[in-house]
């Protein structure tokens, strides 16, 4: 029987153990908080029979609790760096429900996860890599791979940006991006204390769910279209609709169709892209991308 690893002292003897030094670019900020293990475990709601897949499993501390949750499942963990791996190979090597795959999660192809477990509900859980948190969950949401859940912890800025609603400060692309596929909510407040080395930031833990029906997805014509729309409503966030539109750097919008549209969609020309609704700048970009096609 393992001990629990996410202790401080549990963390320190592995890593002294196995003769690790932790890597700052790596993004190796170890768990070492049961609480917070026991939280992130609560909010993936893990039935026991789920394909689990996390990101960046370390020496284990996630990783250990994740497979005491499973029945009849299986956990693919995927870590970057080859030392982590040899270490959790060795630690869970009794330990059948576990797949390690030396990897950098940016490369992963997420659809192919998907078509090859249809038959299974996936979820995504992580202590995420800082450095890397926006194009890994990026990533993984424009695969479309079919996800019952995923659960990151995040740098709180970054959480915050996730899953802010129109007017707010920290309401922009990447909030429009995740909420366009899944439904964010911040699940609970971080300390840095919780981390061995201590990160210079406060985290959150973000859960993302499918929704019941989604409300964005079937209504943009355009995929790329609507983002390039969006990019140009927050490059420029203080301008009015109007002037982001038809001054955008991403997008060339001429000035008069820009303002027949926002006419045409009841939407007042001095009104700042910040404070529409996802739905509203669906309606625009469609309204636009059919004008001018
Ligand atoms: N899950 C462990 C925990 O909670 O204690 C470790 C989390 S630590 C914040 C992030 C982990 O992600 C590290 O083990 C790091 O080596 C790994 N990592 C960094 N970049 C990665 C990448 N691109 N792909 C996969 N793993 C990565």
């Amino acid at each position: 029987m393992l001990n629990k690893i996410a202790t401080p002292s549990e963390t320190k003897k592995i890593l002294k153990e196995y003769g690790l030094r932790l890597k700052k670019g790596l993004g190796q900020n170890f768990l070492i908080d049961a609480n917070i293990i026991d939280i992130i475990i609560d909010a993936a709601e893990i039935k026991g029979d789920e394909l689990l897949i996390e990101i960046g499993p370390g020496i284990g501390s996630l990783t250990q609790a994740l497979l005491e949750e499973l029945e009849n499942g299986q956990l693919i963990a995927v870590e970057k760096d080859s030392e982590m791996v040899a270490v959790l190979k060795e630690i869970f090597a009794e330990e059948n429900k576990l797949e390690v795959l030396n990897e950098d999660a940016l490369e992963i192809d997420w659809a192919k996860i998907g078509e090859e477990n249809k038959a299974k509900a996936i979820k995504v859980i992580a202590n995420l890599p800082y450095y890397v948190t926006t194009p890994i969950i990026m990533g993984i949401l424009e695969s479309d791979i079919d996800l019952e859940k995923m659960i990151f912890m995040v740098q709180k800025e970054v959480g915050e940006r996730i899953c802010s609603g129109p007017g707010t400060k920290k309401f922009g692309s990447l909030s429009v991006a995740v909420q366009y596929h899944m439904q964010p909510e911040i699940v609970h407040q971080v300390p840095s204390s919780v981390f061995l080395p201590q990160p210079d930031v406060d985290s959150v833990i973000v859960s993302l769910t499918p929704y019941s029906e989604n409300p964005y997805q079937e209504e943009v014509i355009d995929k790329d279209f609507f983002f390039q729309i969006v990019k140009s409503i927050f490059q420029q966030r203080r301008k009015t609709l109007r002037n982001s539109l038809s001054k955008s750097a991403v997008i060339n919008l001429d000035r008069d169709l820009v303002t027949e549209a926002l006419e045409l969609e009841g939407i007042g020309l001095k009104k700042r892209g910040e404070k529409l609704e996802i739905s509203e700048m669906i309606s625009i970009s469609n309204r636009i991308y059919k004008m001018r096609n």
